[in-house]
């Protein structure tokens, strides 16, 4: 009878100290650690490799992220091709098996999303880097949910015993979402089909969720700085459309937004593609209630 005791206090502890332990999540951006934060609650503790004031298609990749990455118990990835240039050599050398692509620990958080401007052929002449479609799709917060699923989906694989807990928090998630679509869906009511122009094409989701019409981007095609011949078709085209806004990213030198904005009088605004681009974005949401604020503000 004790040694039957024994075994199964033994099993309580080991069980216990399972559902207890933390899973180690490593994600590539701080939108997925948010995301991966509000559902893995108190179970996870997530490191993000990129800052969100970086750009996330050129991160550089320092030998103390594959320290981080070799012992993540999950890794999260925003996928296309988005990390392309640094993500897949920071993986195999962590030699971390787990959450090497294809493996139970490794989140693809793109699956399922409805990708926009997938080109017929995948074309990387002159620079292209957005070769499989429009990678930055967590800019529209109904994907946010459809990243949460992978990332739910994810932790229920590498810790089965939190199922429940996980799921509860995807549903708070949700709706979350739900309630706060609606007041920014009514903030930007009154902006709808307004024309803009954007630095990078990083808005085409944004723009799509929030019924805006993006003319066109400084960048004359994606990764590629702006060119003089651009800046004056830009300009061209603020003067036909009455356009009174430019919208860029922490990421790129203000410049030629501030050329154009001086030439043509549309205000350059600076808005955010991931949490902690500013101090006061600390979550997905706040990524949101953020970049609404200052659009609705510059286009009153
Ligand atoms: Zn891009």
């Amino acid at each position: 009878m004790k040694i039957r005791n024994i075994a199964i206090l033994l099993a309580a502890i080991i069980i216990g100290n399972r559902s207890f332990a933390t899973i180690h999540v490593v994600t590539t951006t701080q939108d997925t650690r948010s995301i991966t934060e509000i559902i893995g609650g108190n179970k996870v503790s997530v490191f993000s490799i990129a800052t969100g004031f970086q750009n996330p298609h050129f991160v550089d990749p320092k030998p103390s992220y594959i320290i981080k990455l070799s012992t993540a118990d999950m890794y999260v990835t925003l996928g296309l091709d988005l990390e392309a240039g640094w993500s897949p050599s920071l993986l195999t050398s962590s030699r971390n098996v787990k959450i090497q692509k294809g493996n139970d620990a490794y989140v693809d958080a793109s699956i399922g999303v409805p990708l926009m401007q997938v080109p017929s052929s995948i074309n990387r002449a002159e620079g292209d880097i957005h070769a499989f479609g429009n990678p930055h799709y967590w800019l529209d917060p109904m994907n946010g949910k459809i990243i949460a699923r992978n990332i739910c989906n994810g932790l229920e694989k590498v810790s089965p015993e939190n199922k429940d807990y996980f799921e509860a928090n995807l549903k708070t998630f949700n709706e979350t979402i739900d309630s706060k679509l609606k007041a920014w869906n009514a903030a930007m009511a009154p902006f709808k089909g307004t024309k803009i122009i954007a630095y990078h094409n990083e808005w085409v989701y944004f723009e799509t969720r929030f019924s805006l019409h993006i003319v066109d981007f400084m960048e004359p095609k994606p990764g590629i700085p702006p060119t003089p011949s651009q800046l004056v078709k830009i300009m061209k085209e603020i003067k036909e459309n009455n356009i009174k806004v430019i919208i860029t990213s922490p990421y790129f030198s203000t410049s030629s937004s501030d050329v154009v904005s001086k030439q043509t009088g549309a205000k350059a605004i600076v808005m955010a593609t991931s949490v902690g681009a500013f101090d006061s974005i600390k979550t997905y949401y706040d990524l949101f209630d953020y970049d609404i604020k200052q659009l609705t503000a510059a286009l009153k």
